[in-house]
């Protein structure tokens, strides 16, 4: 059990408090499910960016699914080979492509016709040869959040079919292009399993189709996705996400690779703030904490709901309470109309499934530095980014002050 409590008043709140044994807990579970297949666990890191956290993952042998050259460099920082490590997104730059060629990573994931192209031309400028995959959109409702769906033509993620095989062929044609994979990624926090199978048998029927016209894949890229319990949602079994995924690749020698982000990271994340009032406007009660939408995004950007923990003497009943933050923004709470007993100044209120997309969605709005982070491994706590302070946030613009 962790002692937020202790941790609260040893590193000062807003605080993001990570469990490093959980992470490792829910990566062997997944990594066990595909035991049947060769199989990488490219984390994603944007679920959670940290550097002790890739390391950690690192350690366990995990990749690393990148969504900017930022994250490929955070990849290598943290130590993960470069042939685990896939760079995905649908607005590479022609500088993010280049230097992810240069470093060598294990493949780029293609978005559109005109990236091929681009990716085409800066390999044969740099006189080199880019391993690539194709993300397909195979045109499934992932039945998830409309924010969190990307498997739809309707979204802004992958090609269709048809523009996937013509860029296999144009691929496999150029000597700058060696196609080795290929990838979907049909939503986020994904609780269905008949999506996922339906998408991975059309993927799976594309690398037959690309076989019997010698095109031969390596890697089956699944994306990531699978969901979460935040509140009461029924989650997917890892054994059952794999089974399904492994049922469609019969007689296909692939090596699967599965980019899973909040998978591993967001129960094990919780996020600690503080008490500073409870104020009522006519029938309305507010609890008004020291965190807010600019250290926990999620609420406020999707409705999402977190579990919140009050750590505090009060014996009183619960009554529902909108809990908010400082920042000066209507969105700017963490629950609305949640239960919790009447609190003190300086009660400590614990929020859930904080792990993912949480610090890294942070940003400095208000002039607020953004929190501490901390991650607990077998009962050792360490600091693994300190608070901001009001010099981090002006660094940059003092340099112009001057004259
Ligand atoms: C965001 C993303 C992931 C991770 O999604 P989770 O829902 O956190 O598992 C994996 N792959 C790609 C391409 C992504 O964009």
């Amino acid at each position: 059990m962790i002692n937020f409590k202790e941790l609260a008043s040893e590193y000062k709140t807003p605080l993001y408090v990570y469990d490093l044994d959980y992470m490792s807990a829910q990566y062997q579970k997944l990594k066990e499910a595909f035991k049947a297949k060769k199989s990488i666990l490219a984390y994603a890191v944007k679920a959670n960016s940290n550097l002790s956290v890739v390391k950690h993952f690192a350690t366990l042998g995990a990749g690393a699914d990148c969504v900017s050259i930022g994250e490929v460099r955070r990849a290598f920082l943290a130590g993960i080979p470069k042939y685990k490590i896939i760079f995905s997104g649908v607005g590479k730059s022609d500088d993010e492509i280049r230097e992810a060629i240069q470093k060598d990573i294990l493949y780029i994931n293609v978005e559109s016709e005109a990236e091929l192209a681009r990716v085409n031309l800066i390999a044969k400028e740099l006189d080199s040869t880019c391993r690539i995959s194709i993300r397909v959109n195979p045109n499934i409702d992932p039945k998830t959040h409309p924010y969190i769906s990307t498997g739809l033509h309707d979204n802004k993620f992958g090609v269709d079919l048809n523009s996937a095989k013509r860029m296999y062929i144009f691929a496999n044609n150029s000597e700058h292009l060696d196609p080795v994979g290929i990838h979907f990624h049909i939503g986020s926090q994904l609780t269905q399993l008949q999506p996922i199978r339906e998408s991975a048998e059309i993927v799976a029927d594309l690398v037959r189709s690309l076989q019997k016209i010698n095109i031969e894949l390596k890697f089956f890229d699944i994306g990531g996705g699978i969901g979460v319990k935040y509140d009461d949602e029924t989650t997917i079994k890892p054994y059952d996400y794999a089974q399904a995924i492994l049922g469609t690749l019969t007689a296909l020698d692939l090596t699967v690779i599965c980019e899973p982000g909040r998978f591993l990271t967001a129960n094990a994340g919780y996020f600690l703030t503080k008490v500073l009032y409870e104020k009522q406007n006519g029938d309305k009660k507010f609890v008004v904490v020291d965190g807010a939408m600019n250290d926990l995004l999620r609420p406020a950007l999707y409705g999402a709901y977190h579990k919140i923990e009050a750590i505090t003497e009060s014996t009183s009943e619960p009554r529902a309470v909108d809990v908010v933050g400082p920042v000066c923004e209507s969105g700017d709470f963490f629950a609305k109309n949640y239960l919790l007993p009447e609190l003190q100044h300086n009660d400590l209120l614990v929020i859930h499934s904080a792990g993912s997309y949480g610090f890294g969605m942070g940003s400095n709005y208000n002039t607020r530095g953004r929190s501490a982070e901390v991650a607990v491994q077998n009962g050792e706590v360490k600091l693994i980014r300190r608070r901001e302070s009001f010099e981090d946030l002006v660094a940059l613009e003092l340099e112009f002050l001057e004259d």
